[in-house]
């Protein structure tokens, strides 16, 4: 067992971490920059360490500083959280050369599946279905022409190195497609730091439903699905599990074939691997794995009542997976909503401030993860995320009913948040009835967003 870690990360997700090793009696070391010193995640460590000035790159990006920080404190592992180093081979290769375990998996399978072109041929090797596109990464436009005869119009070409709805650009016609591609490649050269790009069909009307893995290097299984239609620019707001949308038959075989990858790759830790799911044509399709834990993986630990977290810290301290396959059940459903800092009714603008009073949502079958406290002040240099509002009830409807009054329950004086967004979707027709698709949301807030007020 793991007995001293260090959390290279901030905002919710290190509270979340520090949490779960508690829980389990392991020591915790918070990393944090400048702009941080007095943020929850700092106050909730055993042990706090400054590792830079504000900016992401100079703090928690730096990989020196945040291996230096944990050996001074004497740790024995790093949890990377999500974002930030969470994806970066090159992180879990430096840990693990210090002498520390990465909780997570290992520099070489996250080459394997973060690369989203060699996840794509990895999943068509294990016989998971992707969607059809390019084979590899298209070296430039001419080999990209020709792709165009199997993808046909609309295109999508997508960044090797893309995450969090980045680097995806979307060409209805030849013209498009003629003045995108040289564009995609120099933004995602600009972002991400490299140029690959790949190209997708795109699939219209579809669903988005990932699976949940864990898997130990030799055992794998799956807690399930959660589906996360509800997308702005292709980021996820509203999350659930599990999907309406899908036959038992159709959610065997779906979790089945994120179980198969993860065995053919070796995987170990928690994983999930994303879908689009074409109703109407009763098909899915592979189109990324994440190698790490993700935002929204509460409603999978309310559905199934296991501690993601916790069993990524007992993994990666050595334990073999001790969750067998038939032990895994899903009870009721839960949903997700991400109460980030940003005014709905102007496009989302960023609205960093002060938190002034605070009411906080609770009683059954509502969980609040957050990093917020009267008095803390959101900085302005990183994601808006303040806290995740997690509903659990028996039926879709019963979750649904206990998101408006745990929604009604929530203050945050002093800053706009996306509650409003969440309580006019609660009251959605079509939200209600499970009736949407990828681009839904983008349609509604078309004529919504102007409504949207605190
Ligand atoms: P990211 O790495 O940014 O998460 P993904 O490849 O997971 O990128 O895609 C993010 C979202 O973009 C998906 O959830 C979906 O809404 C949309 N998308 C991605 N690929 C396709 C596709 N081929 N057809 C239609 N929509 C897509
Ligand atoms: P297979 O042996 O069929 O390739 P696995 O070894 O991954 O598949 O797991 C077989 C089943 O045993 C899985 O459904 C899984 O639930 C369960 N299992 C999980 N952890 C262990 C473990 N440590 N030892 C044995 N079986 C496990
Ligand atoms: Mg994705």
């Amino acid at each position: 067992m793991l007995k001293k870690l260090l959390v290279a990360n901030r905002g919710e997700i290190a509270v979340r971490v520090i949490r779960a090793a508690k829980d389990l009696g392991i020591k915790t070391v918070a990393v944090h920059s400048a702009a941080d010193a007095t943020s929850l995640h700092v106050l909730l460590a055993d042990e706090a360490v400054n590792i830079g000035p504000p900016a992401a790159k100079k703090s928690y990006l730096n990989i020196d500083a945040i291996i230096e920080a944990a050996k001074s404190t004497g740790c024995d592992s790093i949890h990377p959280g999500y974002g930030f180093l969470a994806e970066n081979a090159t992180f879990s290769d430096a840990v693990t050369a210090a002498g520390l375990v990465f909780v997570g998996p290992s520099g070489d399978a996250i080459r394997l599946m973060g690369d989203k072109v060699s996840a794509r041929s990895a999943a068509a090797a294990a016989g998971v279905p992707v969607v059809p596109g390019s084979t590899g990464r298209v070296e430039g436009i001419e080999a990209a022409r020709h792709i165009l005869i199997d993808t046909g119009f609309p295109v999508m070409i997508k960044a090797a190195a893309g995450g969090g709805g980045r680097g995806i650009r979307i060409a209805n016609n030849l013209a498009e497609f003629e003045q995108a591609f040289p564009q995609a490649e120099a933004e995602a050269l600009a972002a991400f730091g490299d140029g690959g790009l790949y190209m997708e069909k795109v699939i219209g009307k579809a669903r988005h439903i990932e699976v949940q893995v864990l898997a130990d290097g030799k055992h794998a299984i799956h807690c399930y699905e959660r589906e996360c239609s509800l997308q702005r620019r292709r980021q996820k707001v509203w999350e659930e599990a599990p999907s309406r949308a899908l036959s038992e038959e159709l959610r065997e075989e779906l979790c089945g074939s994120a179980v198969a990858l993860a065995k053919a790759v070796g995987y170990s830790g928690a994983g999930t691997v994303e879908y689009l799911y074409d109703d109407e044509a009763n098909r899915f399709y592979f189109i990324e794995m994440n190698t790490r834990i993700q935002v929204e993986h509460p409603v999978t630990e309310a559905i199934t009542g296991i501690d993601l977290v916790s069993e990524m810290l007992r993994i990666a301290g050595g334990e073999p997976l001790r969750i067998r396959q038939k032990d895994v059940s899903v009870r009721g459903h839960a949903i997700e909503v991400r109460i980030n800092a940003e005014d709905p009714s102007k496009d989302f603008a960023p609205f960093p401030g002060t938190v002034g009073d605070l009411r906080l949502p609770g009683g059954p079958g509502v969980r609040f993860d957050s990093m917020l406290y009267p008095g803390y002040q959101v900085p302005p240099f990183y994601d808006s995320l303040l806290a995740k509002l997690i509903v659990h009830g028996e039926t879709r409807e019963a979750a649904i009913t206990r998101l408006v009054r745990a929604l009604g329950e929530l203050k945050i004086d002093g800053m706009k948040t996306t509650k409003p967004l969440f309580l006019a979707l609660a009251a959605d027709p079509s939200v209600q009835a499970g009736d949407v698709h990828t681009r839904w949301l983008e349609g509604w807030l078309n004529d919504n967003a102007a409504k949207l007020a605190d």
